[in-house]
This record gives structure tokens, sequence and C-alpha cells, in this order.
């Protein structure tokens, strides 16, 4: 058995979160009687929740920042400390 090749359009273009509702209302009800295409929308939905939580964990900038900002101060700190001691 073979599905129309629009309904892994229409879950690419869903997944980007460019799908027209109406073809939207399509593929849903595709997917609630499609094992086949249910499964394959969820391998994709897994793919891009993957690629979403890696490119969450590279986001690196604001991270990497703060813990070069935060070690210096942590140095001073003990500096100081030693100074009032
Ligand atoms: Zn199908």
């Amino acid at each position: 058995m073979s599905c129309p090749d629009k309904f892994v359009e229409y879950m690419h273009d869903f997944l980007d979160e460019d799908i027209a509702p109406e073809n939207e209302r399509e593929l849903r009800a595709h997917l609630q009687t499609c094992q086949a295409c249910e499964t394959h929308f969820k391998e994709l939905k897994k793919a891009v929740a993957f690629v979403q939580s890696t490119a969450h964990v590279k986001a690196p900038d604001h991270f990497t920042a703060g813990v070069m900002a935060a070690l210096p101060k942590e140095r001073k700190k003990v500096e100081v400390n030693r100074w009032f001691k």
C-alpha cells in the first residue's frame, strides 16, 4: 500500500509550520486512518525534536559568555575574601 506523496510534503510543511490550514486538516484526517503515515510522522517529529534539542544544547553563546563572566568573578571573590581574612 502506498499513500499520495503529498501527505509526506504536508508533514514537512507542518513541521516547518508552513502548512495551509486545509492541507493540515487533510493531513490530520489521513493520519487518523493511516498507520504507516502516522508512524512516519512520529519519526519525523522525533527527528525534528532531536535537532531542536541539539540546537538548544548547542546554543552556547549566552551560556559560554555566562560561564566566562562568572569565572573571574568567582576568583575575585575568593581573593577579596582572603584579603579580608
Ligand atoms: Zn498514509
